[in-house]
């Protein structure tokens, strides 16, 4: 067998960088609310979002 299970720790994909990103444990409460994979990449979006629409 091989480690099939090594760690099976959740992912998404950042939608600012395009990146996937891995469940932190900073994370560990509010994953599910967690869009971004940093804070960067959040105020990123906060900001085209502001001046993005036209
Ligand atoms: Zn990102």
């Amino acid at each position: 067998m091989r480690g099939t299970k090594k760690r099976d720790l959740p992912e998404k994909t950042c939608p600012v960088c395009g990146r996937p990103f891995r469940w932190r444990k900073k994370w560990e409460k509010d994953w599910e609310a967690v869009t971004y994979c940093s804070e960067r990449c959040r105020s990123r979006a906060k900001a085209a979002r502001r001046t993005g629409a036209s």
